[in-house]
C-alpha cells in the first residue's frame, strides 16, 4: 500500500505567492526574485510532503496564476491578441491572465469561470488559430528536475486532453476540428519529452469525466487516449478523476491501457459500486478517500472499512486525496485563536498529509486496538457541544405551510403597489456602496479594540447618512444603507450567528492568487439576537423614501462556508434559514417594508450531473429560501439577488423561490436571459443589471437608455426594476456616483415616455 496527493496548494502557508506576485506587478520585485521565491515555495511544499512520507508527490502542480492557463500556454493555445503584443514569455502569460494595458497595446484578459463545483476559477483558454499549437515543455520539465534534485521522483501532473478540450473556447467549429489532431500531436510530444527526461509517472487530470457524458464525448475520449497510450513507452500513466464518479465511462476506462485509475470516493457516490462491478488486475486503483474540499478530520474507521471493501476487487491500491488539496487552507499551525478543542477536529492540507500517512499505517497494521485508530474514534464521539436541541426541535415541527408564502404573488403585487407607491421602472442598487479605506480601517480598528463600540457605531452612522443623502439627491427610488458594517456578505452573518467558527489564516485560492477565507460551520446554527435591525432602522429614520433591509440567504451562507459532515447540508441550511427568518421578521416589525435576501451563490452548487439537480439540491435549496420569507405580511416586499446570469435552465425553480423582485447580473451576457424569462412566462418582477460593476467604466446615459429599451422590448413594463448588476463595494466612489447618476437619469428619461 502506498499513498499519494493529487496536487498540493501552491499559494504558501501565509499566502507568500500572492504577496510576491503583487510586489512584482508593482515593480517592487524583479522577475528573478519572483522566480527564486516561487522555487523556494515549491521546495517547501515538496519537502513537507516528502517528510510526511507521501509516496506519489506531484510536480507541475505549481502555477503563478492557474494550471489550466499553464496547460494552454504549454500547448501553444494563445489567442492572437496576446501574441501580437510581442511581450516576453512571462509577460505574455500574465497578459492572458490579467489583461494588458500599456505601450504595446490594450487587451482584455481571458474569461474566468468556476472550476467545476468549487469556488476556484480557471481561465478559459481561447483558441483562434491552430498554427501555433505546439508543445513547450519547459516549465513541466524544470519542475520535474527541481523535485528530482530534492530526491523526489515526482509524478508529472497535467490537465488531460479531454477536459482541456471541453473547456477551451474555440473561435469556430472548423478551428475546433483542426485543433484536435494538433493537440493530439502536442500531447504525444509531451510523452516523448517526459520519457527522455526519465519521468516514471504522468497524471492526466480528467475531472470533466464526472459529468453526464454523451456518446460523442465518450468516443472522443477513447480515440484520443487509445492513440496516446500506444506511445507511452516506459511511462506509466495515471488517469485521475475527481469531484464525482465516472459512471458513464467506467467500463471503457478499464479497457484502455492506463496504469493507474484515480477515483473519488468522497464526492463520487457511485464509485464504490463501479469498482464492485470489477477492476482490472493490471491497474492500480488510486482511491480518493481523504477529502480535498473540506477541513474536517477523516473518519479512519470509515476509510478503513471502505479500503477493506475495495481490496476485494483491486489488488493494488494507492491511498489518495479526493481532489487537489488546493481547495483547503494550508495548515492549522498558524491558527492561534481557536481552541485546541476545535482545532483537533480539523485537517488542512498539511494535516491531510498526516492522515494519508496514518491511514496507510493503520491499513497495514490491521489492528483494531491501534492507538491512532482509538484516538480518531474518540474524536468522532465528542459531538455533544455541537447540538442545539431547540433549533432541531423547531425544524422537526416545520409544516408544509411554513414553506409557502400567502397570498399568492399576484395578490401581493396589488397590495404592495398600494402600500409602497413606487413609480414605473423603480430604480435601486444591490446593497453595498464603496468600501473605501476609511471604512475598512475603522472596522479593523474596532476589531482590534482600538476604538470603542460607540465610536464605531457613530462612524458607520455617518457613512449611512452620507450614503442616504447621495441616493436622495440623485433620485433613486428605493434606497439602501450601504453595508459599511460588513466585511463580507457571509462572514458578517456567520460572526453574528451561533455555530460558526473563523480561522485567521484559512485562506483558499479563488482566482489568480486571490484567496477567500470561508467560515467553518461547526455546530447547530442559531441567532442569538438581531443582527442588522439597528442599522436598517437608523437608515430608514433618515429618509421618507423606502430603505431596503439587506440580508444574505441560507443557501449562499452554506455554499461559501466549510459545511459540517455529521449532519446533512439540508439540515444545516434549514437551521440557517430559521435564523435569517427571525431576522426578516424583526426587520419587518421594525418598520422595514422592503427586505432583500441575497442568494448570490445559489447556482454555484448545482450538482455537476443534471440528473442530480433536483433530488440532490434544488429540492431543499429552494424551500430553504421559502422558509426565510414565508412569515412576512403580504404587503412586505421581498427581493432577492443572484450573481450570475446563466439561470435559463432553472428559471422555474427561481420563480418558485416566490420572491416579489429579483435582480441579477445580466450586463455582460448582453441580456440574453430576457428571452428565456419571456418564454418561461417568468412572474417575479426583475431587475436585470443594466451595467457591469466589475469594471471601473462609467456607462453613458444614452447607453443606459438603450439597455432599458431593450429590457422593455422583452418584459412587461410593470415587471421591470432598474439597477446595477451587483453590489458596489469593490468600486471607487467617483465612478459609482457618476454611474448611478447616469442610471437614474436614463430611467427618468424613459419613464417619461411610458
Ligand atoms: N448585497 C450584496 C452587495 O451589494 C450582494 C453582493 C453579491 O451579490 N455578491 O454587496
Ligand atoms: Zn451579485
Amino acid at each position: 500500500m502506498q499513498n499519494a496527493v493529487i496536487s498540493y496548494p501552491r499559494i504558501g502557508a501565509l499566502r507568500e505567492l500572492k504577496f510576491a506576485l503583487e510586489k512584482y506587478l508593482k515593480k517592487e520585485l524583479s522577475k528573478e526574485e519572483l522566480f527564486q521565491m516561487a522555487k523556494e515555495l515549491r521546495k517547501r511544499h515538496w519537502l513537507s510532503q516528502k517528510e510526511a512520507g507521501i509516496d506519489f508527490i506531484s510536480s507541475n502542480d505549481f502555477s503563478f496564476y492557474d494550471t489550466v492557463l499553464d496547460t494552454a500556454y504549454a500547448l501553444g493555445i494563445i489567442a492572437k491578441r496576446y501574441k501580437e503584443l510581442n511581450l516576453d514569455s512571462f509577460e505574455t502569460y500574465l497578459a492572458m491572465a490579467r489583461g494588458y494595458q500599456g505601450e504595446k497595446g490594450d487587451v482584455k484578459a481571458l474569461a474566468m469561470k468556476k472550476w467545476f463545483n468549487t469556488n476556484y476559477h480557471y481561465l478559459v483558454p481561447e483558441c483562434d488559430s491552430v498554427e501555433d499549437i505546439k508543445l513547450n515543455a519547459e516549465k513541466i520539465l524544470n519542475e520535474y528536475k527541481e523535485a528530482k534534485q530534492l530526491g523526489i521522483e515526482s509524478k508529472v501532473v497535467i490537465t488531460g486532453f479531454f477536459t482541456l478540450f471541453k473547456l477551451i473556447h474555440f473561435q469556430s467549429e472548423a478551428i475546433k476540428e483542426e485543433a484536435k489532431a494538433r493537440l493530439l500531436n502536442a500531447y504525444k510530444f509531451l510523452l516523448i519529452e517526459l520519457n527522455k527526461a526519465g519521468v516514471k509517472w504522468v497524471q492526466f487530470d480528467e475531472p470533466y469525466l464526472v459529468h453526464d457524458l454523451s456518446i460523442a464525448d465518450i468516443a472522443l475520449f477513447k480515440s484520443f487516449y487509445k492513440d496516446i497510450l500506444s506511445q507511452k513507452a516506459d511511462l506509466k500513466i495515471l488517469l485521475q478523476t475527481y469531484f464525482g464518479d465516472v459512471r458513464d465511462i467506467y467500463d471503457d476506462l478499464l479497457i484502455l491501457d492506463f496504469d493507474g485509475l484515480g477515483l473519488d470516493f468522497i464526492e463520487g457516490k457511485e464509485s464504490l459500486n463501479l469498482v464492485k462491478k470489477g477492476f482490472s488486475a493490471d491497474k492500480i486503483l488510486f482511491a480518493g478517500l481523504v477529502n480535498g474540499k473540506n477541513i474536517y478530520k477523516n473518519n479512519y474507521q470509515k476509510s478503513l472499512n471502505l479500503l477493506k471493501e475495495l481490496e476485494k476487487y483491486a489488488k493494488n491500491i494507492v491511498l489518495n486525496t479526493s481532489c487537489s488539496l488546493l481547495h483547503v487552507p494550508y495548515t492549522i499551525k498558524n491558527e492561534s485563536k481557536l481552541d485546541k478543542g476545535f482545532l483537533e477536529h480539523f485537517a488542512f492540507a498539511e494535516e491531510k498529509l498526516i492522515e494519508l500517512k496514518e491511514l496507510k499505517e493503520l491499513f497495514l497494521a490491521k489492528d483494531e486496538k491501534h492507538p491512532l485508530l482509538q484516538a480518531n474514534l474518540r474524536l468522532f464521539e465528542q459531538k455533544e457541544n455541537k447540538k442545539n436541541e431547540a433549533v432541531n426541535k423547531r425544524i422537526s415541527e416545520l409544516k408544509e405551510a411554513d414553506f409557502k408564502r400567502s397570498p399568492n404573488l399576484k395578490q401581493r403585487r396589488e397590495l404592495q403597489k398600494a402600500e409602497l407607491n413606487l413609480p414605473l421602472l423603480p430604480s435601486t442598487t444591490i446593497g453595498s456602496f464603496p468600501q473605501s479605506l476609511d471604512v475598512r480601517s475603522t472596522r479593523l480598528a474596532f476589531k482590534k479594540a482600538e476604538i470603542s463600540a460607540s465610536a464605531y457605531t457613530e462612524f458607520n452612522q455617518s457613512k449611512i447618512k452620507e450614503c442616504i443623502k447621495f441616493q436622495e439627491e440623485i433620485g433613486l427610488d428605493v434606497l439602501v444603507h450601504g453595508e459599511f458594517e460588513r466585511n463580507d456578505m457571509v462572514e458578517y452573518f456567520g460572526e453574528s450567528l451561533e455555530g460558526f467558527l473563523f480561522t485567521q489564516n484559512g485562506w483558499v485560492q479563488s482566482y489568480g492568487t486571490r484567496c477567500v477565507k470561508p467560515p467553518v460551520i461547526w455546530g447547530d446554527v442559531s441567532r442569538l439576537k438581531p443582527i442588522t435591525v439597528a442599522w436598517s432602522k437608523f437608515a430608514q429614520s433618515l429618509s421618507s423614501k423606502l430603505v431596503k433591509g439587506m440580508l444574505t440567504g441560507p443557501v449562499t451562507i452554506l455554499n461559501w462556508s466549510f459545511p459540517r459532515e455529521d449532519i446533512s447540508l439540508k439540515q444545516s441550511t434549514l437551521q440557517i434559514a430559521l435564523a435569517i427568518r427571525d431576522e426578516v421578521l424583526d426587520l419587518e416589525a421594525a418598520g422595514i417594508k422592503i427586505i432583500q435576501i441575497d442568494e448570490a451563490a445559489l447556482r454555484e452548487k448545482l450538482p455537476l450531473r443534471r440528473s442530480d439537480w433536483h433530488k440532490e439540491y434544488l429540492e431543499w435549496a429552494i424551500p430553504a429560501f421559502n422558509l426565510v420569507h414565508s412569515g412576512v405580511k403580504a404587503s412586505t416586499q421581498i427581493h432577492t439577488h443572484m450573481c450570475y446570469s446563466e439561470f435559463s435552465d432553472i428559471i422555474k425553480e427561481i420563480d418558485a423561490m416566490d420572491a416579489d423582485v429579483i435582480s441579477f447580473e445580466a450586463s455582460r451576457s448582453n441580456l440574453s436571459l430576457l428571452d428565456s424569462l419571456k418564454e418561461a412566462e417568468f412572474k417575479t418582477q426583475v431587475g436585470p443589471g443594466v451595467y457591469d460593476i466589475h469594471s471601473p467604466r462609467v456607462p453613458s446615459v444614452k447607453e443606459l437608455e438603450e439597455v432599458i429599451e431593450k429590457i422593455l422590448a422583452k418584459l412587461d413594463k410593470e415587471q421591470i426594476w432598474i439597477n446595477p448588476d451587483c453590489g458596489l463595494k469593490t468600486r471607487g466612489k467617483k465612478e459609482v456616483e457618476a454611474s448611478l447618476k447616469n442610471m437614474v437619469e436614463a430611467t427618468l428619461n424613459i419613464r417619461k415616455k411610458l
